[in-house]
């Protein structure tokens, strides 16, 4: 396991913190990454591990989380992602089924009230996305977070409209997206959007139809939220691998290039949706690849 814990970021009067669902192993590298290989996954192992990797003499295995960036403004609180939530139906994925988390918990003890929170803005609408954007009371889906506005992409939710019982899915359309849109609390948004001068939108098309990147700055400082374009930080050395839960591997591939190329070298922090504590780094050149460095 990693040995740096997530240090919240500071960018002038703003705060970038996490609310963690899970930590610990990620999904197998051969299933995950259809085109990985062993021999290229230990060409980067001297700077993924122990955060990103689990050393191989205890399995060598990736590791990961599944967590909400918590973005306290001097106006506003925002949520970025909502994990998986409790009590949903997940038949597809057996340790996402019926979950029971502390997650709202920790969330109040990080001094956010549901009632507080401003946005709610996703990335994208898979299941370990959208998951607390509603809890069960009195046997119905309701929104967790009653006064925020839920940013979601028209292009991604209008996929998933068409295709709500997509097996990728398990459910969470039905549970997560539509009773927001329903109870009048979702915005449906294009790729222009934005909240203020200090965060806003950019496409990142190809894990899913109308992904999302989230750009934040303050204080002089950036930060890219880049959600699922990357999963493990294996991709930033490789951007070419696309997961095998990307709709278009291709597109997928394309955006994540892109990312790299407008990341390397610059002091932006990526910050992805699953990458293990201390989870924010930067995108550094590294020979002929890129690697992500974090503050040590
Ligand atoms: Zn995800």
């Amino acid at each position: 396991m990693s040995n740096l814990p997530f240090k919240p970021l500071q960018f002038g009067d703003i705060t970038i913190d996490r609310c963690v669902e899970s930590e610990g192993d990620f999904f197998p590298a051969a299933m995950f990454f259809p085109d990985s290989t062993e021999a290229m996954i230990d060409a980067q192992r001297d700077w993924l591990e122990p955060h990103f990797m689990k050393p191989k003499s205890i399995g060598g295995g990736m590791l990961g989380g599944i967590f909400t960036y918590v973005i306290r403004t001097d106006r506003h609180t925002i949520l970025v992602d909502t994990c998986v939530g409790n009590d949903k139906e997940r038949t597809m994925t057996p340790n996402w089924h019926m979950k029971q988390t502390g997650w709202l918990d920790d969330l109040r003890a990080m001094g956010v009230a549901p009632e507080s929170v401003d946005f709610v803005m996703c990335t994208h609408l898979h299941v370990d996305h959208v998951g607390w954007n509603t809890q069960l009371v009195d046997g119905r889906w309701v929104p967790t977070f009653p006064n925020a506005r839920y940013i979601f992409h028209k292009t991604e939710y209008e996929a998933w409209e068409k295709s709500q019982d997509n097996p990728a899915m398990d459910g969470c359309f039905k549970d997560s997206v539509l009773p927001v849109v329903e109870a009048g609390n979702a915005d449906l948004v294009t790729s222009d959007y934005a909240v203020n001068d200090a965060i806003w939108l950019e496409p990142s098309p190809g894990h899913t139809p109308g992904h999302v990147c989230i750009n934040l700055k303050g204080g002089g400082k950036h930060a890219l939220f880049t959600g699922d374009s990357f999963h493990h930080p294996l991709q930033v050395a490789y951007p070419e691998w696309s997961s095998a839960f990307c709709s278009d591997k291709q597109m997928s591939a394309d955006t994540r290039h892109r990312i790299v190329e407008k990341l390397c070298d610059t002091d932006s922090y990526m910050m992805a949706a699953h990458f293990a504590a201390p989870t924010a780094g930067r995108v550094v050149a590294n020979g002929d690849r890129c690697k992500l460095q974090v503050d040590e």
